[in-house]
């Protein structure tokens, strides 16, 4: 079997130089221990399955959740985790007593699910939504561990910085989200000096063909209707609004060291490329699979080996056809706003972030219109630019310090965009 050669396909730095990753493939224990930082959601659902199909070769050292005590519970006893934490720190008696007769050790609160990540794991799934995320998944960059990053906000939220750390500490960051798997597959074809740039391909989501008018009234129920992914309900809405490919944009730019000019984004509403790199021949390297997370998961959990994966065998004689078309950058303003703030640096992605989750969780809670999404996150950023409270982030808390920051100027700015019309 040909193995990719690591050092080849991740870029990162100031200088954008090649930072050699360590080959994990002596390092691999025969049985490798694994940790599901928010195993009781979608991606934690999805590995936990491919955990299950192969139970020889995975170990379960440590699994966290927000609050759900009893799914916790039954995942520590069917794979005998070794340490479980709930995040909600007044649900600890429920985890004891769910887990009383058994030898899972467990704890509660942030601390608890930071301690899940810094626990010895070979491989750990870095899962979590939002920048809750980013703490435990540094706990795990920071011991050299290999970590899948599905959780996009950390990094975004984190920008170089989360990064350099892995650098320092020899960590192996394994992208699990599906087009920066595809990125990191069909890098594998070149060197750092013959990539013109990367492509990233979106569904466009279930507004994709709406008028902007009917955008900006869309319900709950409407955002909830992903054309082609079963997710979380955070993603599900990004899709809808395209901030999903906004962050991801962010996140491209940050795991492979990529300027903002070297980013594409292609609508591609069958959802079957993933994503692309061309070279300087103009060769367009692609990957391609099913819609379904358990592929891209299923490469970070075997690498740099291939595992069986379980999604539907590609039919694209059934497909019969896939379509492209350019993105929409005033229908979806928040992909604009990505750009905007990844050249905007020294923080405004953090912003964006933060921004885009106040006024995700005022959607779902009906204080806001879904337009009023997008509004909000510009106004943030305008406000904090304006500012010019921008600085170098060298830490986990002054990335979390500009998170708190951003978060309480949208829940300030909140109410105005709420009564404003577009
Ligand atoms: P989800 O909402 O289904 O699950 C989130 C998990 O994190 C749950 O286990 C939850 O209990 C836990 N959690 C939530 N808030 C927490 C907190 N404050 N502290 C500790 N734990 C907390 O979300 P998901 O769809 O599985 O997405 C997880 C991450 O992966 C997100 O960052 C998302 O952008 C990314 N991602 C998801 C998909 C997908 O298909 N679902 C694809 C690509 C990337
Ligand atoms: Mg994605």
């Amino acid at each position: 079997m040909v193995c990719i050669a690591p050092e080849a396909v991740l870029w990162f730095g100031e200088d954008m130089s090649p930072v050699p990753l360590r080959n994990n493939k002596a390092a691999a224990s025969a049985v490798r221990s694994v940790t599901v930082l928010g195993a009781t959601g979608s991606i934690g659902d999805s590995t936990m399955d491919l955990l299950r199909a192969s139970p020889d070769r995975y170990r379960v050292e440590a699994l966290t959740a927000n609050s759900n005590v009893q799914a916790l519970a039954k995942l520590a006893k069917e794979f005998s985790a070794r340490f479980v934490a709930i995040a909600d720190a007044s649900r600890l008696a429920d985890l004891k007593a769910a887990l009383a007769g058994t030898s899972t050790e467990c704890g509660a609160g942030e601390s608890a699910v930071i301690e899940a990540g810094a626990r010895p794991a070979d491989w750990v799934m870095a899962a979590v939504s939002g920048a809750a995320g980013l703490k435990p998944a540094l706990a795990a960059v920071d011991r050299g561990a290999h970590v899948a990053l599905a959780n996009k906000e950390c990094l975004v939220c984190a920008g170089d910085f989360f990064m350099q750390r892995a650098a320092k500490a020899g960590a192996c960051i394994l992208p699990a989200d599906s087009e920066h798997n595809a990125l990191f597959q069909a890098l594998a074809s070149g060197n750092r000096d013959e990539l013109v740039r990367v492509i990233i391909t979106a569904s466009g989501g279930p507004f994709r063909t709406w008028k902007p008018a009917d955008i900006e009234q869309a319900t709950l129920e409407q955002a909830l209707k992903h054309p082609n992914w079963s997710m979380g309900q955070k993603i599900t809405i990004d899709s809808a609004s395209m901030m999903n490919k906004g962050l991801e944009v962010i996140e491209a730019s940050y795991l492979f060291a990529l300027a903002p000019d070297e980013i594409d984004v292609l609508v591609h509403p069958q959802s079957i490329i993933h994503g692309m790199v061309e070279f300087s021949d103009r060769s367009v390297m692609a990957q391609l699979g099913s819609p379904d997370m358990r592929t891209p998961i299923a490469h970070c959990l075997g690498w740099p080996d291939r595992i069986k994966g379980p999604a539907a065998k590609l039919d694209l004689a059934k497909i019969g056809q896939l379509t492209f078309e350019a993105p929409d950058f005033e229908r979806f303003p928040g992909l604009r706003l990505a750009f905007d703030s990844l050249r905007t640096g020294k923080g405004a992605t953090t912003v964006y972030n933060a921004a885009n989750e106040v006024a995700v969780a005022a959607f779902i809670a009906g204080k806001i219109r879904f337009g009023a999404i997008a509004r909000l996150v510009e106004a943030t950023l305008d406000d904090w630019i304006r500012g010019g409270n921008q600085g170098p982030m060298t830490s986990a808390d002054d990335a979390i310090n500009v998170d708190h920051v951003a978060r309480n100027k949208a829940a300030a700015l909140l109410p105005q965009i709420a009564l404003k019309a577009s």
